[in-house]
């Protein structure tokens, strides 16, 4: 079976192109002109890579990227048009796996999709969890989540914002990050606010495994989850 990549893109010209370059490299294409099409298309099968253009006219890219992401785990792929470090930074810290500024070339394009797909292939093939996020299960469906084998009563931002550190165990991420990837009004917040949920956090953890510290403070840039954290409770 081809596998299947979908194209979330609202310039049919470059559509087309990407099409055509995934098909003649063994791909199955799938395009979709807008966010919403796209979290439909998703839903219904769970494609291998999405290519995802940032400035779509229904959803903002990272506003989909972030809804498609709380639904299935599929690696993807940024195409932004601004040229800017900023867009580049915050795609890659949401957790996405690679990007690509337009004008880009196809063929370019396709190799990336290539490298983004082994690797990720790797990661599952190996069925390696590195240990700090073997401490914790994640539980989408329920949203709830176990911290060695039990379950934390969270809050709704409280198991959005673990879920994000739990993702990537040892990244930093910054108030700024934490509050634009779990909250819905990142504009109304303040950076005080992550710092509540993160103390009332802890205080929930430390009450399983009062000996550990699975959230760490870097001064000045964030929050990250620790990277030493035993796969078993000590
Ligand atoms: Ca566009």
């Amino acid at each position: 079976m081809k596998p299947l990549i979908l194209i979330v893109e609202d310039e049919p010209g470059i559509a087309d192109t990407l099409q055509y370059a995934l098909r003649t490299d063994g791909f199955e294409p799938r395009w979709c002109a807008t966010g919403e099409a796209a979290l439909q298309a998703a839903a219904a099968q769970v494609p291998a890579l999405v290519i995802l253009d940032v400035g779509l006219p229904d959803i903002n890219g990272f506003e989909l990227f972030k809804r498609l992401r709380e639904r299935v785990d599929v690696p993807v792929l940024f195409l932004t048009a601004r040229g800017d470090e900023i867009d580049r930074v915050v795609g890659l810290e949401l957790g996405a796996d690679d990007y690509v500024a337009k004008p880009f070339s196809p063929r370019e394009l396709v190799a990336r999709v290539r490298t983004v797909l082994r690797r990720t292939a790797r990661g599952a093939s190996a069925n390696h969890t590195p240990a700090p996020a073997a401490a914790f299960e994640i539980d989408e469906g329920r949203r709830t989540i176990r911290f060695y084998g039990r379950a934390l009563e969270l809050s709704r931002y409280e198991y959005g914002l673990l879920k994000t550190l739990i993702r990537r165990p040892g990244h930093v991420f910054s108030r700024d990050t934490l509050l634009e990837q779990v909250w819905d009004d990142p504009g109304e917040s303040l950076d005080r606010t992550v710092d509540a949920h993160v103390k009332t956090l802890r205080a929930k953890l430390k009450a399983i495994a009062p000996a550990l510290e699975p959230i760490r403070t870097h001064r000045g840039a964030g929050y990250a989850l620790a990277e030493d954290l035993p796969a078993s409770q000590p």
